[in-house]
């Protein structure tokens, strides 16, 4: 009697980590089922910013995953029909020492492998008109930024992935344990070859000695989207300011960082005390999404802080002027967070990979993430 209940890829969680393993996997091929626990994927991968943001990887192997990765965004989602906006990004300045910071990296930047380059004041207003030019210095510009939505992303490509690919997708269940060849999803038994744990920032629920020595913690972050922008105005690239230049590693290998860092910190402590820097995007429905703060910790706070919106949206209205303002809905997301690795990949019993994104990157990086693990563990081409 055949075993209905086998697969060649059984993956747990259907965040976008998890469908990025189920694509890889069964673009080889290979027979794939994904678990979830919940109705549909309600963590880190829908509250997201949306952004495919190779510039915030530091140059190397993680920049290069980056773009690999969003090559294999483009060929998914062209596949699948689902929008977005290849936008690129600008690091807006109005501080000589945020403009040095993006001069710096515009000289060392492109023999590293980024394709970005310095824009002077005239230049960056062309690229957007929300861009305010009382003071602006000109902005670092990169074109490789791609926006989606996030609420497009986890509803549309596991309809995609069923009815292109033939990926089996069980909602409302939870995988209560996984050893080698096998899993228990909701009381079944499932035989796989191999298995997938993308089970985002819950590690303690399978993996729980795993967990207490890993280093692992996690991260808060407060989102804001406002109503859709009129139609015909557009935001054009996504906008980062001076702050981001200290957020993302890319920009250590900038002498002048650290003047900017030590400037930030004097005038404005309130921002390091809340982990915030300022971005705003478009989403494919016109409306901007603008974020955000980054409290650290296992306990994650249950509670929003209207303040840390309020010198968000402060800070945003320095420097950009758009049609409306006016917040339509806010919330928080939680990502798992290490202080070293920006993803972690590890195998607790032979054919079983555990995948989590330790740094507030799987977005850009999951499909690569995934065409590598699956290389490295032999399963797809
Ligand atoms: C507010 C915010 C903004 C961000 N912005 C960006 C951005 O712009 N660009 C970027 O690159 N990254 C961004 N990130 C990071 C990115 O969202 C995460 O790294 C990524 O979504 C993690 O994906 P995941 O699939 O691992 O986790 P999740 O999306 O959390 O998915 C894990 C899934 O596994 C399920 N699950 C867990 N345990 C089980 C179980 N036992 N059985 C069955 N199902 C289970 C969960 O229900 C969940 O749906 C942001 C994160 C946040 C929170």
């Amino acid at each position: 009697m055949t075993n209905q209940k086998k697969v060649d890829v059984a993956i747990v969680g259907a965040g976008i980590v998890g469908l990025a393993h189920a694509y890889i996997a069964a673009r080889s091929g290979l027979k794939v089922a994904v678990f979830e626990r919940n109705p549909a994927a309600m963590g880190a991968s829908i509250r997201n910013f949306g952004m495919i943001w190779p510039i915030g990887q530091p140059a190397g192997t993680l920049h290069r995953m980056a773009l690999r990765s969003r090559e294999i965004w483009i060929e998914i989602l062209q596949q699948a029909n689902l929008p977005f906006l290849a936008t690129g990004s600008l690091h807006v300045t109005y501080r000589e020492d945020e403009a040095a910071v993006g001069r710096e990296f515009s000289e060392k930047a492109p023999s590293l492998g980024y394709e970005c380059a310095w824009l002077e004041s005239r230049e960056t207003l062309a690229k957007s008109s929300a861009i305010r030019p009382e003071g602006l210095l000109g902005a670092l510009w990169s074109p490789t930024e791609l926006t989606v939505d996030p609420r497009r992303i986890v509803s549309g490509l596991p309809k995609f992935l069923s009815e292109r690919y033939g990926v089996q997708f069980f909602f409302n269940t939870a995988v209560k344990a996984v050893e080698t060849g096998r899993l228990d999803a909701a009381g079944q038994r499932w035989d796989a070859e191999s298995i997938i744990v993308a089970s985002g920032d819950d590690l303690q629920t399978l993996f729980p000695e795993y967990f207490s020595q890993s280093g692992i913690s996690r991260c808060k972050l407060q989102m804001m989207r406002t109503v859709a922008q009129p139609e015909g105005w557009a935001l054009g690239p996504s906008l980062a300011f001076g702050l981001t230049f200290n957020h993302y590693p890319t920009f250590k290998i900038c002498e002048s960082l650290r003047a900017l860092k030590e400037r930030i910190e004097r005038e404005t402590p309130e921002f390091e005390q809340w982990g915030i820097h300022v971005m705003v995007s478009q989403t494919s429905a016109g409306e901007l999404t603008i974020g955000d703060s980054h409290e650290y910790g296992l306990a994650v706070d249950i509670f929003d802080k209207p303040a840390v919106n309020k010198l968000i949206l402060d800070y945003l209205l320095q420097y950009v002027t758009v049609p409306s303002l006016e917040v339509a809905e806010q919330w928080h997301g939680v990502y798992a967070k290490h202080p070293q690795h920006t993803y972690i990949n590890f195998t607790p019993a032979p054919g079983v990979r555990v995948v989590t994104v330790t740094t507030g990157v799987g977005m850009t990086m999951s499909f690569g993430i995934a065409e590598q693990t699956l290389r490295e563990a032999g399963v797809a081409a």
